[in-house]
């Protein structure tokens, strides 16, 4: 694995997008329980101030950069990332893998029905995959057993987990052992994308960086979410210039 990049006291794995699929690919061959995390600019500032979230990401088995701005911020560090890889497109990268090697798939997390919607499209486009469950977010504490029993029932190779940053990142690292799945993967509103109830912003926007753009224009509720970018900068950037 490439060098990994700290960003304001979170690391990040210096991977491309095919580096980070082979490396998942290796952890399903080795067979023991995994993490994967998806760090952008609002889960390393959120991190700043929980400190089990840090200590979940640091400790996390892969972590892939989501989000322009930790490549533009590395380069300017001198430490570059080699690209973004966002958690749907190592998802969706993944599910190609998973289909060739007859994977077993689990998708938790979304609105009652979204991981469902999500699966069936999934099936038709990549029918070698074995899509082996799926259950949505919104679970009560007291049906997290259940839930956790039905997941351990169905022994996936790759248990996607779509729960809200933070949240989902805890919830796997505290049960992936007895989840009984290899990989868990946190990959945050996926699922929304991938049921066809949240569009992506069009290939050419995407090109150009700016889909957090496109997200700010398309959800403006997010806008709140996105001061975590000037935050970031600043932790990044200009904060250990003044403390120097
Ligand atoms: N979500 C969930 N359970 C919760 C809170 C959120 O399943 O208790 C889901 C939500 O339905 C959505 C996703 O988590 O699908 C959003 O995650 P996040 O905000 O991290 O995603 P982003 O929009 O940043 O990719």
């Amino acid at each position: 694995m490439g060098k990994t990049v700290d960003l304001a006291g979170v690391a990040v794995d210096n991977v491309s997008l095919n580096e980070a699929a082979e490396i998942v690919r290796q952890f399903v061959i080795e067979g023991k329980p995994r993490l994967v995390v998806t760090p952008n600019p609002e889960m390393i500032v959120a991190a700043q101030e929980d400190e089990e979230l840090q200590a979940i990401i640091n400790g996390a088995d892969l972590r892939v950069a989501d989000g322009i701005s930790l490549v533009v911020v590395s380069r300017i560090l001198g430490h570059p990332l080699k690209e973004r890889v966002s958690g749907i497109d190592l998802m969706l990268k993944l599910l190609a893998i998973g289909a060739d090697y007859n994977y077993r798939v689990f998708l938790l997390g979304g609105a009652p029905g979204i991981a469902e919607a999500a699966a069936s499209r999934i099936k038709q486009k990549y029918p070698g995959l074995n899509l082996v469950g799926t259950h949505d977010g919104y679970f009560a504490a007291g049906d997290e057993s259940a839930v956790i029993k039905k997941i351990r029932a169905a022994r996936p190779d790759l248990l996607f987990a779509g729960l809200g940053a933070g949240r989902q990142e805890r919830w796997l690292n505290q049960h992936l052992a007895e989840l009984g799945a290899t990989v868990g993967l946190a990959v945050g509103g996926s699922f929304d994308v991938l049921s066809g109830r949240k569009r992506r912003a069009p290939r050419w926007v995407r090109a150009l960086c700016l889909e957090w753009l496109y997200r700010l224009v398309t959800e403006p509720q997010r806008w709140q979410r996105q001061l975590a970018l000037p935050k970031f900068l600043y932790l990044t950037l200009v904060k250990p210039l003044i403390a120097a």
